[in-house]
């Protein structure tokens, strides 16, 4: 008899799996992914594979690019695909055996095959080759994870129409992708193959990018990516994708309805959102309630079965590795008798391209529509000195406070490293600190992180450096 058995060893199982080893907790994980890795979606075919291909082709645009300016003499710089994709490999290789340590070394057993729950308290595994075995447990976890979101009437074929696997993938630079959804998965995987040369299309049915994000910030980002070379296609969709010999022929209109258009491409990128997955788990069987886009109903990780819990993609909440790995971590613990918990407000999120963007707390949006009197503090990069001096001046950062209080309510940055200086606005939320405790607080000079810091001090008209 298990304590814990988790059906699913992405971020949210594995590390759900690894604080019940520490806690002391029977644990197994079941995983059914047929390359018998784990790390699920994030470790195999999202996050590590698409920041190792970001990491190389980031490097060898400046080297086509920007050594230049900076006095380096390179010769010829040339594209070496084929070693790009397996170096890409190898990072995923290393980091999947790394949680199969991890689970070893937290005492928890793997079992290979597809988890089903057949009753509370019983879940049977399937192998690939048939066999079955029956976990008996006192709790399940479910973290099952999410897949693609298809398009209606395009089918994704991993070669000429693909999703973000396939894109991870492509065994030549496309000579013209287009993108449908102009969100993270198509701006970072379109800046991937643009930077290695493909011309890139992005076609999205809203008449903004990234709409989670401030809209100031997508913005000033869409016009950074428009000055890269990305052609966007905005208040727009794609209404059919024909196969032809050398390519696709994408079919557009207005998201308002009009003529359509007709794009020649080689290859199309399905990339509209994820949907949560739960395919085959025996949740109807078991009565484990769904809302209507199959989002699994949870109340503090609690499913409306007793001992049945949820976690990460397949829950509400941000569809992010980090928010998948706090929910498994404050779930095993609520199960252990402790007090898990975790922020939603304090969750960031990153746009790994170049520049980054990324985001944490309320966007300026969110607050207009609540009603929430506050304050902004706003720096550019151009004003601060490491971003001069290394030539990358793109973009600014965006302080949120609350009027009253001065609560820091939202941090908002778009500029090189961007994911890095998010998590000090990460903190000071979590703390429940105020825009005056990072503007009083001393910054290494010269960072980058000056420029949270004068953003900062922007909220009370005291900025120092522009
Ligand atoms: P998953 O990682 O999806 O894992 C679920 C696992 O459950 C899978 O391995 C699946 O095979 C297994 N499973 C499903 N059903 C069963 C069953 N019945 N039995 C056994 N096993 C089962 N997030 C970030 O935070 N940062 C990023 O940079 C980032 N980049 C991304 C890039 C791409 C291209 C994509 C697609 C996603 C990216 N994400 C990123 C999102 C991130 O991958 C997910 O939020 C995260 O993986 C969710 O974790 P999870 O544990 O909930 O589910
Ligand atoms: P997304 O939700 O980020 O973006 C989808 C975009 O497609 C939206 O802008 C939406 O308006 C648009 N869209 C929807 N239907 C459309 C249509 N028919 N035609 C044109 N546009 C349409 O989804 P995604 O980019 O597919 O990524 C999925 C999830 O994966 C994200 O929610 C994100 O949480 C996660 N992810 C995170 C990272 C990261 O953290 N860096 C990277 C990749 C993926």
């Amino acid at each position: 008899m298990y304590d814990v058995v988790i059906i699913g060893a992405g971020p949210g199982g594995y590390n759900a799996a690894i604080r019940a080893g520490q806690l002391g907790l029977k644990a197994a994980i079941i995983e059914k992914r047929d390359t018998k890795k784990l790390g699920g979606t994030c470790l195999n075919v999202g996050c590590i594979p698409s920041k190792a291909l970001l990491h190389a082709s980031e490097l060898y645009e400046a080297a086509l690019k920007n050594f230049d300016q900076l006095g380096i003499r390179t010769g010829g710089v040339s594209l070496d695909l084929k070693t790009m994709l397996s170096q890409k490999d190898d990072a995923v290789d290393g980091l999947t055996k790394g949680v199969e340590f991890l689970m070893k070394k937290n005492k928890v057993e793997t079992v290979l095959g597809a988890g089903e729950i057949v009753a509370p308290g019983k879940v049977r595994v399937t192998a690939a080759d048939g066999s079955t075995t029956e976990l008996e447990t006192r709790n399940i976890v479910i973290a099952t994870g999410s897949e693609v979101t298809p398009l209606p009437g395009v089918e994704i074929d991993e070669k000429r129409i693909i999703s973000s696997t396939g894109a991870l993938d492509i065994p030549e630079v496309p000579g013209h992708l287009v993108i449908v959804g102009g969100g993270v998965i198509g701006l970072e995987l379109g800046s991937v193959w643009r930077r290695l040369g493909a011309k890139v299309t992005v076609v999205e049915f809203l008449d903004r990018i990234l709409p989670t994000m401030d809209g100031e910030v997508a913005k000033q980002f869409q016009r950074i990516l428009k000055k890269q070379g990305v052609d966007f296609r905005l208040s727009a969709k794609v209404t059919s994708v024909a196969t032809k010999k050398s390519g696709v022929a994408v079919t557009i209109e207005p998201a308002a309805g009009g003529a359509s258009e007709a794009i020649e491409a080689t290859h199309v990128l399905v990339a509209i959102g994820r949907r949560p997955y739960t395919v085959g788990l025996g949740l109807e069987a078991v009565g484990v309630a769904t809302d209507k886009r199959g989002f699994i109903v949870t109340d503090r990780f609690r499913t409306n079965v007793k001992g049945v819990w949820a976690i990460g993609d397949c829950v509400h909440g941000p569809m992010l590795a980090h928010k998948a790995e706090d929910d498994g971590v404050a779930c095993i613990e609520l199960m252990a008798g402790k007090a898990g918990h975790v922020n939603y407000d304090a969750v960031p999120s990153v746009v790994y391209t170049y520049p980054e963007v990324a985001s944490v707390g309320k966007t300026e949006e969110q607050l207009k529509e609540a009603g929430v009197a506050y304050k902004v503090g706003k720096f550019p990069f151009s004003a601060n000195s490491r971003a001069k001096t290394n030539h990358e001046t793109d973009g600014f950062v965006k302080i949120l406070a609350d009027a009253g209080s001065d609560l820091l309510l939202g941090c908002h940055i778009v500029g090189v490293g961007a994911g890095e200086l998010i998590a000090e606005a990460v903190s000071v939320i979590e703390f429940g600190g105020s825009s005056e405790d990072i503007a009083r607080t001393c910054h290494a000079h010269p960072t980058r992180s000056e420029a949270v810091r004068q953003a900062a001090m922007g909220v009370e008209g005291w900025t120092m450096q522009a």
